[in-house]
């Protein structure tokens, strides 16, 4: 599933092809993803209205519109965000959920083969509500080792589950909460609370250095995930621990074991290097 690196690599590559347009036609092909909003409501607002930004919360990209509505777009497993400056492709428009024709000749379409993403529309008191049930941003300079240590403090379950909580911090999902735990040499199966401040120090500049480095790769590509032009990413060409199980460990060499004890999504860690 898309995580923070991959979402902020698709609205930076969205952001200078489609703010300042206005939508000219829009097409739902699927309203299983809509949330608070019916299908005429939606296609009434955006025919016609005018991007005046993109950014991202969360794993969520959204779409902001005079007015003060947003349009929030949840990628879920396997939704793919893309821009053409150009016609479809049957293959481009195949799975398509919402296509927004900007111009003649620019298209965005939001493409889901499993559909366990959604579009919600919101007016401003909506996505205030939305926006407090999330937790903090990890690139934000308020996002301090004491703001982590603060989190991590009140829960005694699994580290890695506590960080993987959206209310908690977010944007870390399974690929970057197994990385950073590698990284900051933590068991992911640690109470959150028995970390020391040493700790919680070491867990803050793993998972800050490798969300931005992962945005730098534009994101992790296994399958699905594509950048806002339709590209892969290349993250996956540097991952540590995650889909590594059973090789070696490239710190010390030991075997990299896969658990799924942790609230049943794969682990993968070093038992020497994370014991
Ligand atoms: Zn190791």
């Amino acid at each position: 599933m898309p995580e923070l690196p991959e979402v902020e690599t698709i609205v930076r590559d969205l952001r200078p092809r489609m703010v300042g347009k206005r939508i000219t036609a829009a097409t739902l092909s699927k309203t299983d993803v809509l949330r608070k909003v019916s299908k005429p409501a939606l296609l009434k607002f955006l025919r016609g209205s005018r991007i005046t930004a993109i950014t991202r919360r969360a794993k969520h990209a959204v779409f902001h519109f005079a007015g003060g509505r947003r349009m929030v777009i949840s990628l879920g497993m396997t939704g793919a965000l893309v821009v053409y400056n150009r016609a479809l492709t049957p293959d481009e428009v195949k799975y398509s959920v919402l296509l927004l024709e900007l111009t003649s000749r620019s298209r965005f379409v939001y493409r889901d083969i499993r559909r366990f993403g959604a579009i919600y529309l919101l007016d401003q008191a909506a996505w205030t509500k939305y926006d407090a049930r999330l937790g903090p941003e990890p690139l934000d300079p308020a996002f301090t080792p004491e703001v982590l240590g603060a989190q991590l403090a009140g829960s005694r379950a699994a580290v890695k589950k506590v960080i993987m909580d959206q209310a908690k911090v977010v944007g870390v999902g399974n690929i970057y909460a197994n990385e950073a735990l590698f990284t900051a040499r933590i068991d992911p199966s640690r109470p959150a609370s028995s970390l020391d401040g040493r700790e919680v120090r070491a867990l803050h500049r793993a998972i800050v250095a490798i969300l931005e480095r992962a945005i730098k790769a534009e994101g992790t590509t296994f399958r699905d995930y594509r950048t806002g032009t339709g590209q892969p990413g290349s993250y996956q060409l540097r991952l540590n621990v995650y889909g590594r199980g059973g090789e070696p460990c490239r710190r010390c060499g030991h075997r990299l074991v896969t658990t799924h004890s942790i609230d049943a999504r794969a682990t993968t860690m070093c038992p020497w290097c994370q014991g």
